[in-house]
């Protein structure tokens, strides 16, 4: 059986993109927690917040993850996902767990590119630069006690799946010896 990737990181970091790239590039199925939760519910990630609340939103996010994981698949997840213990730990048990870092300004200069970028509810009502500082400050933590590997997400897509290929292969290697 081959193992999943979950790829986990903060809003605008790149799960989705690079995901799915690295899943077509490694003959893997892609699985989105949030597109999970957008076409088993019918509803937004701020439909379901403003319906039942970041507690609601936060428990079904938790069913997505383990209902998209599967063998040969790659998982962007969502940014909160890393925020349970039990994600964290079942994700570090069932497969090879990818952050890709991106440093706060980044973030914010792709999500303010991004044309679906009012349909992210903010989470404190702050400004979106501010309230992206803010929140990677609080889960940066989190990210690292997740993650087997960390990798440099600032660069162009392509490179990003090509430096995680690298240390997939390297762990691998690692593993057989
Ligand atoms: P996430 O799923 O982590 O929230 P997305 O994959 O939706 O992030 O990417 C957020 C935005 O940033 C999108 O507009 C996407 O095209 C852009 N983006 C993602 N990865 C990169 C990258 N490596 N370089 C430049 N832009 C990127
Ligand atoms: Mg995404």
């Amino acid at each position: 059986m081959i193992q999943p990737i979950f790829l986990v990181g903060a809003r605008g970091c790149g799960k989705t993109t690079i995901g799915r790239a690295l899943a077509e590039t490694l003959g893997y199925y892609f699985a989105d927690t949030d597109n999970h939760l957008l076409t088993s519910t019918g509803k937004s990630v701020a439909e379901i917040v403003s319906a039942e609340g970041w507690p609601g939103f936060r428990a079904r996010e938790s069913l997505a993850l383990q209902q998209v994981t599967a063998a040969s698949t790659v998982v962007a997840t969502g940014g909160g996902m890393i925020l349970s213990e039990s994600n964290r730990q079942f994700m570090a048990e069932r497969g090879t767990v990818i952050w890709l870092n991106v440093p706060a300004d980044i973030l914010a200069t792709r999500l303010d590119a991004s044309p679906e970028n009012d349909q992210r509810p903010t989470l404190t009502g702050k400004s979106m630069v501010d309230e992206i500082v803010d929140v990677l400050a609080a889960r940066e933590e989190l990210y690292h006690q997740a993650a087997h590997h960390i990798i440099d997400a600032t660069r162009s897509p392509d490179s990003v799946v090509e430096s995680i290929i690298h240390v997939l292969e390297r762990s691998n290697v690692s593993a057989a010896l």
